[in-house]
Formats: C-alpha cells, structure tokens, sequence
C-alpha cells in the first residue's frame, strides 16, 4: 500500500498510491492509505506520479484522487489501467497525463525525471526528483534484468550519470537475499523445456500484470504444437490494454476457450488467473469442475508461475489439493523454482545499482521490519549512510546535515465497503465504555501446520495510551498465538479480538480504541 509525500516549502507531491488486500478481515476487503494525517497537517499534492501499473502502487488513486483533483503523471500502461479505473468509478479521466519513459515534468519547485527500470511488469520506472539543493532518487520496484523480455534492459549510463544523489529512497522486498534475481529470459526458456514434455492439456497460472510472462508462456506454446486460450477477467483485461499499448503484438492468435474442446490434448494451452487461490478466479473454477466449457482431467499439468503471496498459503494449498484429486499434475515454485523469476532487486543487484548512483543516504522503503534491516546493513557496508528505517505515516527531514525522523502519525487503518472510503472501526469492548486514545498493534504470525507463531518484532504504536507492560503483554500473546485454533488469517484474527480487548481492559486504567493487523510472513522452515 504504497504512498509517498514529498515536500519543499509549502509545495508538495505524491508518489504512488496503492492498495493492499486485509486478508485478516473477514471477506479480505481492499485497505487504501489515510489521508487524516496529510490533511491535519495542511498537506494536499499538486500532482500524483505513479511509478508502475502493479496494484500496490495504482489500487487506491480511483479512491482517493477525488479528494486531490490534481494532474496524476503515469506511463502509458499504468495510465490505461488508471483510466479503467476511473470509468469504473464514473470519474473523468481527464486529469490522467502519460509521460514515457525517460521524459522529465515539472510540478511546481519540482523537477522529474522518469527513468526506466526492470519489474515483473513493463514500464516500471524510478524517479529523479530534483528540489532546491538536493536530488532524490525514488527507485519505486525494480530489479536488473538482462533480459526482460519486454522492453529494453536497464541502460547502466543512465543511472551512472546521475552519481552522486544526495538520498535513494530505495525497493527493500529482497534485501535479505543474496545473489541476483532469475531473469524473465531464463523463466521462458525453462517453461519451454517444460511443456515440452508435457503430454496431456497444460494450464499455466502466472499474475496477469507480468506480460513478460504471459507472452513466453504463449511463445513456448506455439512452438510446442499447442494453441492458446485466455481465462479469466483480470488476464483478458490486461492483455487488452497491452495490446492497444503495441505491446504483445509478436503474441501468437488466441483462440476463444469454447474451441478447446475441438483439440487433441496435446494441442491445447490455457493461461489462467488464481495463481494465489482465489475463490473466483478461473483456475479455482477449474479445480472444482465449474467452468462451463473445460474440464481437467487425469494426465493434464498446471504449472503454477508464480509465488505464493505471504497469506495466501492455506487457500493455494486447498487449489493443488483438489486438483491432485483430479489427478492433475502439478508443477510449482517447490518442485520447480526456475518457472518463476521474483521482480525485485537481491543483495548483487542492489551493490551494483548503488555503485551506479553512489548514493549518499539511503531510506530503505517497500519491505518489512526485516527487509529494511538488511536493506540498512547492506547500505552501510558499502559507506551509505542509512540511519532510519521509516514505518508508515513518519515525517522525515532532509537537509543539509542528512535524514531526522520529525515525526510520527500512526495511521488509522481505512477499508473500501460499500463503494466508500471508511475508518475501519476499532475492537469492541463492552457497550457504552469510553475509549482513551488509539493502539495500533500490527502482528507478523507465520502458520506452523499446527498453530502459528509470532515472527520478528510486535509493533506497537500508543497514542494518548495510559502505559502499558509492552513485555508481559507480548509474551501473554505468544502464548495465545500457540494454543488459538484457526485456519486463516481472518479466523486468527476472530479468535484473538476478544481475548486482546480483555487482557488490555484488566491492565490498563483505559481501555484504548485497538487497531489489529495481522499480516503472514513465509518462512520456509516450516514448509
Ligand atoms: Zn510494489
Ligand atoms: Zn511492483
């Protein structure tokens, strides 16, 4: 859920402005960024510029835009898939400008420059933001692929010219990982070899937005004799805007999924949404024998390329489950790893990126607690200076004696119901009782088969709270964690609203308004 202010005097402008999905919640509804904070502190964008088209970075403008009606910068993909958005939503899409990659813009006392980079979708650029005295690199999600199959590889002279810039705020999603990111080019030549040896129908999942993907899917069909056919909404929609964008043409035809019936086994591809185990998603439907016109059988493949979103685990592991009972093989980033490539830059990557741009600071963004640490450590090894790792809603400084932490807002949480934009409304407790301040606890749990278990740091952010025993209150909730029976993130989260409410009414003088967020983490040990 991405969204970043940036601020000069009294101008200011925003960054991205994503979504993410509450898979704690019950029916996993959309949470958007609060704009309470800006909006107390007099903060109102004059314009929106958007990195990349991928949900945590374009998910929330159709939801907060209104309240900004200022001009939203985008490349062309993004902007086609804002501009879906908008004529969703009934708004005008007038105020949506397409920029290319590699062209600059000017916002008031601000200078941009949108530079292209790698992703696990096309157009992902980073920002130069020149203001006053300082340059800012914002590298939004990027990794260095060699061969990105869409689009050209990252040009190293662009960035090496930029050297030195005074602050890269920087991608931290695989800091902890040594090495160097699979590229797109390796993924198709090992789906190819694949489906070579397949023999009955093959039905490849991946994430629509990765058209990299999608095409070399289609590619290694083509010359493995089979024809291809799209399923599900998501992929049709985005291949459509891709393909008006010019993008895709060197695809092969497609064929409508009601023609599959007519092919030899042998002939036929199907490239489908529900790589994370959406109930609604076609390959869900394909599982369970409810599509109208396919059906799966003993001596077909699924081919998940894709990886399992931290959350998604339990749901993903009941979709293979049905489909072994149809006796459907499966092929996955298990037992086959180099059908998926990750868009985000490993430790080798990021060294060589920062030998380019030779920042002075770094402030290490998109990631856990986790990811920012290492992100940090791998930054000061190198002589980078990186003396905070933010957390959501921190106003940060930078001036002539580098970055200081001004302040810290936490964040109400805001949920999308019912077509509207609304305060998730705190834990209730016993009717009629006052409530003093605000608790924001966010908890990383990780299912260990049995029960769950607490991963990393509880954060915890009090405000206006009588003082608690953080210590004792944390070791109470260890101890929950391991005995609370629940499938899902949403159940967990059923389970643990009361029992927080009653301890934290028996320990305090009063009783604040509690924010619980659950997130899961992967950790493989466990696997
Ligand atoms: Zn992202
Ligand atoms: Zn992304």
């Amino acid at each position: 859920m991405n969204l970043g202010l940036y601020g000069h005097e009294d101008a200011w402008i925003a960054v991205d402005c994503g979504m993410m999905i509450r898979q704690d919640l019950p029916d996993a509804p959309l949470q958007v960024p609060s704009l309470e904070t800006p909006e107390a502190l007099g903060i109102r964008p004059q314009a929106l510029v958007i990195t990349h088209g991928h949900e945590d970075h374009i998910g929330a403008v159709a939801w907060l835009w209104p309240r900004w009606q200022c001009p939203v910068y985008a490349t062309p993909l993004a902007a086609g898939l804002l501009r879906a958005k908008f004529l969703e939503r009934g708004l005008a899409d007038g105020a949506i400008r397409v920029i290319e990659p590699g062209e600059a813009l000017e916002s008031g006392p601000f200078t941009l420059r949108y530079l292209p980079l790698t992703h696990s979708i096309p157009e992902s650029c980073a920002l130069l933001i020149a203001v006053g005295d300082f340059r800012v690199l914002h590298t939004g999600d990027w990794k260095l692929d060699p061969e990105p199959l869409i689009g050209p590889p990252v040009q190293s002279s662009l960035f090496r010219a930029l050297a030195p810039v005074d602050l890269v705020v920087g991608d931290s999603t695989n800091a902890p990982m040594p090495g160097h990111s699979r590229s797109e080019g390796d993924v198709a030549r090992a789906l190819e070899q694949r489906l070579a040896q397949c023999e009955g129908r093959v039905v490849v999942t991946c994430f629509a937005s990765n058209l990299a993907r999608v095409l070399a899917v289609a590619r290694a069909a083509e010359r493995c004799g089979r024809r291809v056919s799209l399923m599900g909404r998501a992929m049709e929609r985005m291949v459509a805007v891709a393909r008006g964008l010019g993008y895709l043409d060197d695809m092969p035809a497609l064929v409508p999924v009601s023609d599959l019936g007519y092919l030899p086994p042998a002939e036929v591809l199907v490239i489908a949404t529900g790589s994370q185990g959406e109930p609604r998603a076609a390959l869900t439907r394909l599982a369970n024998g409810r599509h109208h016109s396919f059906e799966l059988m003993a001596g077909d493949t699924v081919l998940f390329s894709a990886k399992a979103i931290p959350g998604n685990e339990h749901q993903i592991e009941r979709l293979k489950h049905a489909l072994r009972r149809l006796d459907v093989a499966v092929w996955d980033e298990f037992n086959h790893p180099e059908l998926h490539a990750s868009g985000h830059p490993a430790q080798d990557e990021l060294r060589t990126f920062y030998g380019w741009i030779r920042p002075r600071q770094l402030l290490p963004v998109h990631g856990e607690r986790r990811h920012q640490q290492a992100h940090r450590e791998l930054a000061e090894s190198m002589g980078i200076e990186a003396p905070l790792a933010p957390v959501n809603g921190d106003l940060i400084r930078l001036d002539g004696e580098g970055l200081t932490l001004e302040s810290r807002h936490p964040q109400r949480p805001c949920i999308v119901s019912q077509d509207a934009v609304t305060p998730l409304p705190g834990l209730t407790a016993e009717r009629g009782s006052p409530r003093h301040g605000i608790l924001h606890l966010a908890l990383s749990v990780a299912s260990t088969g049995t029960g769950w278990t607490r991963i990393g740091r509880l954060m915890m952010d009090a405000h206006r709270v009588s003082a608690m025993d953080e210590d004792s209150f944390t070791e109470w909730l260890d101890e929950r964690l391991e005995e609370v029976e629940a499938e899902t993130l949403a159940e967990l989260r059923t389970a643990l609203q009361p029992l927080i409410t009653s301890w934290l009414g028996q320990h305090l003088r009063q009783l604040p308004d509690v924010h619980l967020q659950l997130i899961a983490v992967e950790v493989p040990a466990f696997r």
